[in-house]
């Protein structure tokens, strides 16, 4: 099961408490980590009680590799030489994607408490449903439900020839360079979205979409659902709002113009550089 499924997820602990459970501990919207010898790793229970920390918005997340997995946050100020505080970016360049995507999910599940506190419907109090099986926050008044909530966005990976559409965004740091990526708007399916996103932001139409991969984009609650796509009409012409520059470059162009990551962005680059 555990090789089938790393990641089971859980209202309630799968396992006997042990003191190798996983803690994603939020303080100011940064995760605790532990450095030690160039290794970037989650606290164990084991290290948590030692801490003497007064931790709140604690819930259970599931399991991995055998291991329950909680989640929570704390204020209090600890001063401790090997432990220090990540955001999520920071963090997926120093751990395995397995523990990046669980901390993606400690994040989502914390926000998410974070924005219920009170009734959208009549303004009341919520407080967590007590279930085993339901992870959802309820209305004392109204009874009104809530579950954790996931948006999409689209990501895609665009081919002409032996060519990849790239785009710079406005807001990428460095001249970065990336491929189109865009929110799906209420209602509409994945692939209007591609097309949608892609005619907005670079002025060209696509044909041949097809699903890639998704991933987890916890910037608040995001979900990246992975396409490639290949050139059908028109010349590049960018909006100059969201996208600044775009073009088609070689794969020789590309192995210079980006950084590897474990983001779906940088796996649909990689699979560029291998099919071409
Ligand atoms: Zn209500």
């Amino acid at each position: 099961m555990e090789d089938y499924i790393l990641f089971q997820p859980s209202v309630k602990p799968i396992h006997k408490e042990d003191e190798e459970d996983f803690w994603f501990l939020f303080k100011d919207n940064q995760l605790m980590v532990y450095e030690g010898k160039g290794n970037i790793t989650i606290p164990r229970q084991k290290d948590v009680l030692d801490l003497n920390i007064s931790i709140y918005n604690i819930q259970c997340m599931g399991a991995y590799s055998g291991y329950n997995c909680q989640c929570g946050e704390f204020v209090d100020h600890i001063e401790e030489e090997n432990i220090s505080f990540m955001d999520l970016r920071t963090l997926s360049e120093f751990v395995d994607e397995n523990i990046y995507l669980m901390a993606s999910k400690a994040n989502l599940l914390l926000n998410w408490l974070k924005l219920n506190q009170h009734c959208g419907i009549c303004g009341s109090k919520m407080y967590i449903k007590d279930s085993k099986y339901e992870r959802a926050m309820v209305c004392s008044n109204c009874g009104n439900t809530t579950w954790p909530r996931t948006s999409p966005a689209i990501i895609v990976a665009i081919t002409k020839e032996d060519k990849l559409l790239l785009a710079r965004n406005r807001q990428f740091p460095n001249r970065r360079y990336s491929v189109i990526a865009g929110f799906v708007e209420y209602g509409e399916t994945f692939e209007e979205c591609v097309k949608r996103e892609v005619y907005e932001e670079v002025g060209i139409k696509v044909k041949n979409i097809k699903y890639f991969g998704s991933q987890p984009w916890p910037y608040p609650n995001s979900m990246m659902i992975g396409f490639t796509a290949e050139y059908l009409d028109g010349e590049i012409k960018v909006d100059g709002e969201e996208i600044v520059d775009a073009d088609w470059f070689t794969k020789e162009e590309v192995q210079g113009m980006y950084k590897k990551s474990i983001s779906i962005g940088s796996q649909l680059i990689e699979w560029f550089l291998e099919k071409h």
